[in-house]
């Protein structure tokens, strides 16, 4: 669909948003025209409707969904989100986003997303427990260290994990510790994993401030989502002298010029369960904190929070995506027009999916690295796809989003025409 004539229903629609992005870049590649209809849609979509014993004792209902939408290159990898507002185009996009993703870091993985449509936070942990583990057997035939391979997303956590690798290996009769990543350390988790996309973030953003020449002393930054990506970037980011000057939450922000304690937010919010009433800052409403003047703008929260309503006023010098589909396709041309630097989801935030594919490795081999390896790898891997990337977005002229789309379709058209169709 043209981005130009696009309503705003279709403009926040993440399928829509992937795919007006998959179109321009296979445009721009000249894409044989039969490669561009193999992945312009899910290679499988899986709905399943299920029961669960709540506590009260009543059975409810749940819809779950797995796509995956590339296999081509590897096992299916991506995570699980549970949300009340999880719907089939959102689980496709975010499928899609992996396969363009793994092939942007170059892992051997193709691209596959989860999830269920549920209320976590009126949930139960017995209630969370047992969705969990029959959602797992629901899909248990598609999953599997060498079919798909599971890791945490939105209000999924490494307890998830744990429950989903436990369900499958009680089917299985063996303990399969490579069935899922983003696992607890003991029971084959990988150090490093918790805090990779992060620390990923924290790499892309030095790499941008060293390609425009920026200093990182002083360099303001706005984080929006103080979950596990954006409370690890925050960290990792003023540790190593950048200025956290605002965190947005969905329920307010908050303002320092001076920069956040970072630590003190962190024990703050793991006894208060918000980031309101921090002593350390003033309150901001989130959108407006969004808008507001710094260097650097990490969108780590949620979808389509950079839209055709709000990309004229972004003020930030450098965006980069800590979350999936923060901005939309109508937004992209607009911040391009401002020569806003934007870094791109599927290179900004892949520091997750390249920690669990050591982990997947580490599973595999029975044989654990120390954190200070899976670091160093970790960010060998993001600078040199920062690298290309970039020089990419040079050669052809493009946006880094585009550029990193045209990197990605490339590699996996190249391994699908090199395998060739299965007749
Ligand atoms: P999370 O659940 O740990 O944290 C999300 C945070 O964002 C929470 O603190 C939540 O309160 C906040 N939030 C939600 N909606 C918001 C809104 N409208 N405005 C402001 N804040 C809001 O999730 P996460 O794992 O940190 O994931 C965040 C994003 O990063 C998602 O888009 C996810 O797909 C993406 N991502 C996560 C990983 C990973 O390794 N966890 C890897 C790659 C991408």
């Amino acid at each position: 669909m043209a981005v130009a004539t696009m309503t705003l229903d279709q403009e926040i629609n993440p399928w829509e948003a992937q795919s007006a992005r998959f179109e321009f870049a296979a445009r721009k590649l000249n894409l044989d025209e039969g490669l561009w209809k193999v992945l312009s849609s899910p290679a499988r979509e899986i709905i399943v409707h299920f029961p669960v014993m709540m506590d009260n004792g009543k059975i409810e209902m749940f819809t779950g969904y797995r796509v995956q939408h590339s296999v081509a290159r590897g096992p299916g990898k991506g995570g699980i989100r549970y949300a009340p507002d999880v719907s089939l185009d959102e689980v496709r996009a975010l499928a899609s986003w992996m396969t363009w993703k793994c092939a942007v870091v170059n892992i051997p993985f193709g691209g596959a997303k989860g999830g269920v449509i549920c209320n976590p936070k009126a949930m139960s942990q017995g209630e969370l427990e047992r969705m969990t583990r029959r959602y797992t057997s629901e899909i248990i035939e598609f999953i599997g260290p060498e079919k798909d391979v599971p890791a945490p997303d939105m209000n999924t956590n490494e307890q998830t994990m744990a429950w989903i690798m436990d369900t499958y290996s009680m089917h299985m009769r063996q303990t399969v510790t490579s069935v899922v990543t983003g696992k607890p350390l003991n029971i084959g988790g990988s150090r490093g994993r918790r805090e990779a996309t992060g620390r990923g973030i924290k790499v892309i953003c030095d790499e941008s401030i060293r390609y425009l020449n920026m200093p990182r002393e002083g360099c303001r930054v706005i984080i929006q989502g103080f979950g596990n990506v954006g409370s690890n970037a925050a960290r990792l980011m003023k540790e190593c002298g950048y200025k956290i000057i605002g965190i947005a939450e969905w329920d307010g922000g908050l303002f320092n010029p001076n920069g956040i304690d970072i630590h003190q937010l962190v024990e703050y919010k793991n006894r208060n369960n918000t980031i309101l009433g921090f002593s350390g800052a003033e309150a901001m409403p989130s959108e407006e904190l969004i808008e507001s003047e710094c260097e650097i703008l990490v969108p780590a929260a949620t979808e389509n929070v950079i839209t055709s309503r709000n990309a004229d006023r972004i003020k930030a010098r450098v965006v980069v995506e800590g979350a999936n589909g923060p901005t939309t396709a109508v937004a992209d041309d607009i911040l391009s027009e401002k020569r806003i630097f934007v870094v791109p989801d599927i290179l900004a935030n892949a520091g997750g999916v390249t920690a669990s594919y050591f982990e997947w490795v580490q599973d595999r081999q029975g044989y654990f690295w120390k954190e200070a390896i899976i670091n160093e790898q970790l960010e060998t891997i993001l600078r040199d796809s920062f690298d290309d990337v970039v020089r990419y977005a040079e050669a052809h002229n493009v946006n880094n989003r585009i550029a990193a789309y045209m990197l990605a379709i490339d590699r996996v058209a190249f391994t699908i025409k090199q395998r060739g169709i299965y007749a």
